[in-house]
């Protein structure tokens, strides 16, 4: 009989002898993933049996992962901001260097009486906007992206975080699908350029999608064509954040500033590097 115990020295020794690099821990997620049950329940019950229907798709996860598709692909979500967020092909999968937006927002978020409007510009799985509308209870907002794909799937997000009465996506190039105006814009659009994607990490350019990373030969193509948007989308008291890459805080700065908005202030992330950038419109 195949049990828990079983399986996972089977493997770990499946994968020893081809060398493949593995790691016990990840084996006994993945494992879990395959059963429907938590990593904790996979710990605590090694004589639990196992059927080989799922052995063999356990086996199928432990080569995906060996070949360095992430966890996150594989499972098929990431947690975000203490929420998890389910991913597909066409959804960039969530890095917490992003959650430095989120902070951001609620550090600036403009003090009007009536709820606020979130826009969020290339949304993915809709992490962004899902976040913050947690954060900010009264809140409504939009989510746009280029991929009905995405789409879909920041509409799954919404539907499971209960969030599907406050958050709306629309499908469109930027803002040209859109009127109005917005108190706090969004976005981590794609900003990796043509060049650096070559020497991008193999589990980054393998497994996410290239229209979510690549901004043209210098990466900044993307907030070349928010910054002319953005500037009629945001409301007078309105901010702007925008997650940027490294060393990209200068060429963005000028980028907005010649688009008639106030750069307010720099974000860093956890390994110090400047990552969100907060703007409002000059008055
Ligand atoms: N807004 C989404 C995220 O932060 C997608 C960003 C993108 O595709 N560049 O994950």
């Amino acid at each position: 009989m195949l049990t828990i115990k079983k399986i996972l020295q089977e493997a770990i020794l499946a994968l020893r002898k081809q060398n493949i690099d593995h790691s016990p821990r990840e084996s006994r997620i993945l494992l879990a993933f395959t059963i429907g049950k938590s990593p904790e329940y996979v710990f605590g019950h090694p004589e639990q049996s196992v059927s080989e229907e799922h052995y063999q798709l356990f086996l199928e996860y432990i080569v995906r992962r060996s070949q360095g598709e992430p966890l996150s692909r594989i499972m098929g979500e990431r947690e975000f901001w203490g929420l998890s967020f389910l991913l597909s092909q066409d959804t960039l999968d969530p890095r917490a260097d992003s959650e430095t937006v989120i902070e951001a927002a609620l550090k600036h978020k403009p003090k009007v009486e009536q709820p606020l409007h979130l826009l969020d510009f290339g949304t993915g799985s809709g992490c962004l906007l899902l976040s913050l509308l947690k954060e900010i209870p009264d809140a409504i907002g939009i989510g746009v992206d280029i991929s009905l794909n995405a789409l879909q799937t920041a509409q799954k997000n919404a539907f499971f975080h209960h969030l599907n009465d406050r958050a709306f996506f629309i499908n469109s190039h930027w803002g040209h699908a859109l009127q109005g105006t917005f108190d706090i814009i969004l976005s981590n659009p794609p900003y990796i350029s043509e060049e650096d994607f070559k020497n991008l990490k193999d589990n980054v350019r393998h497994f996410d999608p290239y229209r979510a990373l690549v901004s043209g030969m210098d990466g900044l193509e993307c907030y070349r064509a928010l910054a002319q948007d953005c500037s009629r989308l945001l409301s007078p008291q309105g901010i702007l954040v925008l997650e940027i890459g490294e060393n990209q805080e200068i060429d963005v700065i000028h980028i907005f500033k010649s688009n008639y908005f106030k750069y307010v202030t720099t974000y860093r992330d956890l390994a110090s590097i400047p990552r969100a950038l907060v703007f409002n419109l000059q008055n």
